[in-house]
């Protein structure tokens, strides 16, 4: 299983500890995706992104996908209502200003490369950097094939 990411999206408003942040890390989650290489895979990028409540961000070489979804556990007043049994990934992720965990507060957002929220942004990407993507081309494989072929590889 690929590592999930744990980040405050690009998006969040800058903050400064837990307790003002507004429960960022609790209304998303983030997974590596393979690096896309080939016209398909930039076209499977296009379909992820065109779902609500999805985003792409790059850090270096590494992809990934965020689903912008909250924890079924935030509480309204954005606490964790699971407090004491929660996964292991709440426990090591937290603000601290000495940089030992991943959230470093006010820096967050500037720890992602490129950040999309939609398609029109993922293109003008893939168009800046001179890449083209399967529907693009000639003979492309049809929508519905390239679904089950995408389900497929995550399994
Ligand atoms: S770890 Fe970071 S994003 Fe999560 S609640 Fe604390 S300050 Fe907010
Ligand atoms: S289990 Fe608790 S700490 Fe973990 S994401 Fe959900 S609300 Fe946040």
């Amino acid at each position: 299983m690929t590592k999930p990411k744990p980040k405050p999206p690009a998006h969040a408003p800058q903050h400064l500890d837990c307790h003002t942040c507004g429960a960022q890390c609790c209304r998303y989650f983030a997974l590596q995706i393979d690096t896309p290489t080939d016209a398909e895979e930039f076209d499977y990028l296009r379909w992820y992104i065109s779902h609500q409540d999805v985003a792409i961000f790059i850090e270096g070489p590494e992809w990934y996908l965020q689903i912008n979804r909250s924890c079924r556990h935030l509480t309204a007043e954005g606490s964790c209502g699971i407090y004491e049994t929660r996964p292991q990934i709440c426990r090591e992720y937290g603000w601290d200003p000495t940089g030992k965990k991943e959230c470093h507060g006010a820096d967050v957002a500037n720890d992602h490369d490129y950040f999309f929220t939609n398609l029109a942004e993922l293109e003008a990407y893939l168009k800046a950097k001179g890449i083209r993507w399967a529907s693009q081309a000639a003979g492309r494989s049809s929508p519905r094939r390239s679904r089950a072929k995408s389900r497929k590889n995550s399994q």
